[in-house]
């Protein structure tokens, strides 16, 4: 690549996205230091809102419209572009260019997805994934989902977990990846023994239970966040992500399911259906959410049908 100018639609979205998450990662862990986190309660269960939720949504679409006008937006909390800091402004050509030195080995030889129509793309936004457990404190389990769709279809995905402890003492990292290229940022252990299975922490119910139950795990990780569970897959501290709910919406899924797809891995309904992600779709996941990086067959064929006709996408 001869030089920032020249790079496909698809990599500038992703340069700077990963850009705009160390904004944001900043910006929450300045909120959570400063303390007061002005919790909405947005109804049903356990479905918050906190100025964290809000202000990043606002530094995502202020920062992204400027750079790619025209692209459709959709974001869980609703908010326009709104940039209050100045740092809170990404420098786009050095987004670019850093991009480029960063990632050079990973980005040679890459089969990019053309673009034909940007028209055709979505951008899913979860400011904030796993609200509820912020604001018990379990940092670790927040992430900032920035979901890339195609034609209907993710293509690529940002998940940033801004409080992950680096071994160098600094917080936050960006995993992200390209489906046909590859997943990034993250080292995938090996394979445990047994069947573990990573579940809702905040919104679980009897079909939840039900469901995670008639697979007969060795072990069952509750945890907060889409994001984070799909991470749990990817670094193989679980080996399937198992939600028979229909609570989970398409910004939880959108960037997740792509890095799943870009690892050779799934992220489907109860019934096996792919998640469709048009401007205009349905946003819960009605139908539930069953992910894997391998054998996602396995875990369907274990669904009683009694819960399968309960949740109807
Ligand atoms: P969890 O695994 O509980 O963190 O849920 C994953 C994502 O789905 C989070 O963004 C939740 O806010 C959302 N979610 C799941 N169940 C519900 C529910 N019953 N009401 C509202 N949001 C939900
Ligand atoms: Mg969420
Ligand atoms: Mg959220």
């Amino acid at each position: 690549m001869s030089s920032a100018s020249d790079m496909p639609l698809l990599t500038r979205l992703i340069a700077s996205g990963l850009s705009v998450s160390e904004k944001s990662a900043k910006c929450v862990q300045r909120i959570f230091q400063n303390g007061n986190l002005k919790i909405e309660d947005k109804g049903g269960l356990k479905n918050y809102q906190t100025i964290a939720d809000r202000k990043i949504e606002q530094l995502l679409v202020g920062n992204i419209e400027k750079h790619f006008p025209g692209i459709a937006i959709v974001g869980e909390e609703g908010e326009v572009g709104k940039i209050e800091l100045a740092e809170d402004w990404i420098d786009y050509q050095d987004s670019l260019s850093e991009f480029n030195s960063k990632f050079a080995s990973e980005m040679a030889g890459a089969k990019i997805p053309e673009i034909v129509d940007p028209k055709d793309i979505v951008l899913w936004l979860d400011p904030l994934d796993g609200t509820a457990e912020f604001i018990d404190g379990l940092l670790e389990h927040v992430t900032t989902l920035i979901g890339i769709a195609y034609q209907g279809r993710p293509i690529a995905g940002i998940i940033n977990q801004p409080f992950y402890k680096n071994s160098d003492n600094s917080l936050g990292r960006s995993i992200w990846g390209i489906v046909g290229v590859g997943a990034f940022g993250f080292q995938r252990k090996d394979k445990l023994p047994g069947r573990i299975l990573t579940t809702s922490r905040s919104h679980m119910d009897e079909t939840v239970k039900a469901c995670i139950e008639a697979m007969e795990p060795t072990q069952i990780l509750r945890m907060g966040g889409a994001g984070n569970k799909v991470l749990q897959l990817i670094e193989n501290n679980a080996h399937a992500y198992i939600f028979a709910s229909p609570g989970c919406k398409k910004w939880d899924t959108c960037a997740p399911e792509a890095i799943l797809l870009a690892l050779g891995g799934k992220l489907v309904d109860v019934h096996g259906n792919e998640l469709l992600y048009h401007k205009d779709v349905q946003q819960p996941n009605k139908g539930g959410v069953i992910a894997a990086v391998e054998d996602v067959d396995f875990y369907l064929s274990k669904i009683p049908q009694a819960i399968k006709d309960k949740l109807n996408p």
